[in-house]
């Protein structure tokens, strides 16, 4: 069976590849050549969802190159909103009927995860988009949305809409889906609402763990919004990943060590669920890490799940770390 069409037919995770844009001091710095170290090599316009795309990685300084196939790749001009539109909006209505959806960011540290997720003043992220989105359409209706947030970090999870720190553990109820006992689900109507709940739990997250620096991107963080319209409840999970470091180039010592030995088991933890998904083995192990296991019902199944793979332009080393463990999982 040839790679693309198995994937097209039985896919339950589509993989995605998104470059920055070069940040000022970059352009101003010089060390590179503005080139961006990935380029779209040919995109077989097939039919439907046939598509895909295949992208080179190139070392401006050895001039090594790699190839590797993705689902779809949003260049320095895309903006998040194209991002939304192409690959989130169509998961909505679905979670209006009950159904769940993941989309993860992932990729290095500064590569664009946080800007892709929760945005800016001036570009909003994935995560406004969709409340926004979700809001608009419940107007009038009986539906109720919640939010909650909760970061998983060292292989627990903690709640970010509690004033006080607070453990959160997976559990499997009666029916054997899993279910955070505890975690904090609060009702939003408003984007004003969203908003004040949101920035509440972001600073939570950048002050938790005392005497710990900021650890916001060594945890990964979860926003889910509930949809509940009488007995169905669905969910979209928003997950702005802890970024993937490479020990052997990061020298990190320690608690930044084991932080980062964490982090890489459980980001190849959901790297090992979606390739299982993918290739729909028999058996998905989900419960390799915390994060493969709360996320269990929202992966799989009848979920929807999208991963995109944030690349910072400047960096071929990080790229080829990124891209061959997001393409591995298609
Ligand atoms: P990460 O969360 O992966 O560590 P960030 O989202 O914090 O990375 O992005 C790193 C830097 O790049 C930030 O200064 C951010 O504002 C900038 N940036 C990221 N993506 C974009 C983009 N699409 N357009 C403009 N600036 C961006
Ligand atoms: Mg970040």
């Amino acid at each position: 069976m040839v790679k693309s069409h198995q994937h097209s037919g039985s896919s339950q995770v589509r993989v995605v590849l998104r470059v920055r844009p070069f940040l000022p001091c970059e352009i101003r710095s010089k060390e590179f050549a503005a080139v961006p170290c990935v380029a779209v090599l040919d995109q077989e316009n097939a039919f439907g969802d046939e598509e895909e795309v295949t992208v080179q990685l190139k070392d401006q300084w050895t001039s090594r190159k790699e190839c590797y196939k993705l689902d779809a790749f949003f260049n320095q001009e895309n903006s998040v909103d194209e991002i939304f539109k192409t690959e989130v909006s169509a998961v909505i209505p679905g979670i209006f009927q009950g159904f769940n959806a993941t989309i993860f960011a992932y990729g290095a540290t500064g590569s664009g995860k946080t800007y892709t997720m929760q945005g800016t003043e001036e570009e909003r992220g994935l995560i406004p988009l969709a409340v926004s989105t979700i809001l608009s359409l419940c107007r009038d209706s009986e539906v109720s949305v919640e939010i909650s947030y909760y970061e998983v970090y060292m292989d627990r999870c903690y709640d970010l809409l509690e004033p006080k720190t607070k453990e959160i553990l997976p559990m499997d109820d009666k029916e054997g889906r899993v279910q955070l006992k505890g975690l904090s689900w609060v009702p939003v109507h408003s984007m004003d609402e969203f908003t004040e709940v949101f920035s509440t739990g972001i600073q939570r997250r950048k002050v938790a763990h005392t005497g710990l620096n900021d650890i916001s991107s060594r945890s990964h963080a979860v926003l889910a919004i509930a949809v509940s319209n009488g007995a169905v409840r669905g969910k979209l999970n928003l997950i702005d990943l802890a970024g993937n470091e490479d020990n052997r180039r990061t020298g990190n010592e320690g608690i930044r060590l084991m932080e980062s030995a964490k982090i890489n088991q459980s980001l190849f933890a959901l790297s090992n669920v979606i390739y299982a998904l993918n290739n729909n083995e028999l058996r998905v192990p989900y419960r390799a890490s915390k994060l493969t296991r709360v996320l269990q019902d929202c992966l799989g199944g009848t979920s929807r799940a999208l991963m995109i793979a944030c690349l910072n332009p400047t960096s071929y080393q990080e790229a080829v770390h990124t891209v061959s463990l997001a393409a591995r999982s298609r």
